[in-house]
């Protein structure tokens, strides 16, 4: 074998199997964060994310969008984690961080904060002194999709950062609060490929769906809290109403012995 085909062997950010590849030897969640937002893995998805920043929203014409994978925010001792969808197009792929720059964030780190599990009520860029208490948050998709809906294919190549993620967390963390159908259905199989102990049939998403995965050989025992997804479409409509998610994520913040308010 000659050195182009050594080289060769090691995928680069441009291909499939990169997450696969990389995400499982991160020994750190500052590497797994710096690897991560070099992934160019899914080319729907990278082709979406650069046009959004180069087309811009009228309200951000002046500004420079991010238009890379979105790492995940907040402690790397957590004990609560939130996992979402994806980054939204002009919230967080603009703004770099996670839930940080559109009304789903608004509505996310309000009920963060009414809970004490945020320093502010509101997020607006990634310098504006946001920091989280005890909770991390991110998605199993970090690049941000057409219509916001990523495709299976692309769930499933971004799987291992948020396996590798989980299992960076795991000696500290306690409950896991998803947010949303997709994350729960796409959640579910990390867990259980990672060690976790999940029921079969799977236990089904619903607001306010709590589970609790016993305890095995290489895992604590993890709380699993179903929220829907502080959306637009479901806070206009009063699907989901701030007292909904504050007493999911007060309670995720309880079984994670995590000091609420
Ligand atoms: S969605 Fe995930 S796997 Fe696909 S390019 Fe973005 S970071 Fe990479």
């Amino acid at each position: 074998m000659d050195a182009t085909e050594t080289a060769g062997a090691v995928p680069g950010p441009d291909d499939p199997d990169f997450p696969a590849h990389h995400a499982p030897g991160c020994t750190a969640l500052a590497d797994l964060d710096a690897l991560l937002t070099g992934c160019r893995a899914c080319p729907r998805l990278v082709a979406w994310r650069e046009e959004a920043a180069a087309v811009k929203r009228a309200a951000f014409r002046d500004r420079d969008y991010w238009a890379r994978p979105v790492p995940g925010l907040g402690p790397s001792d957590a004990a609560v984690a939130v996992v979402g969808l994806a980054p939204a197009a002009h919230g967080g792929n603009r703004t770099g961080r996670m839930f940080t720059g559109d009304a789903t964030g608004d509505f996310l780190f309000a009920a963060l904060h009414t809970v004490g599990l945020a320093s502010q009520p509101a997020s607006s860029h990634a310098g504006d002194g946001l920091t989280l208490h005890g909770v991390r948050l991110t998605s199993p998709v970090h690049c941000a999709p057409p219509a916001n809906r990523p495709t299976p294919g692309e769930r499933d190549t971004c799987r291992p950062w948020l396996a590798a993620e989980l299992d960076l967390l795991s000696p500290g963390l306690r409950a896991v609060v998803v947010l949303g159908g997709f994350g729960w259905q796409a959640l579910l199989p990390v867990l259980a490929e990672a060690g976790w102990s999940v029921p079969r049939p799977r236990p089904a998403f619903g607001h306010g769906a709590h589970v609790v995965l016993p305890a095995t050989e290489r895992r604590q025992e993890l709380h699993l809290l179903g929220s829907y997804h502080p959306s637009q479409r479901n806070t206009f409509t009063g699907r989901l109403t701030m007292p909904m998610l504050v007493d999911v994520l007060r309670e995720a913040a309880a079984v994670g012995g995590l000091p609420a308010v």
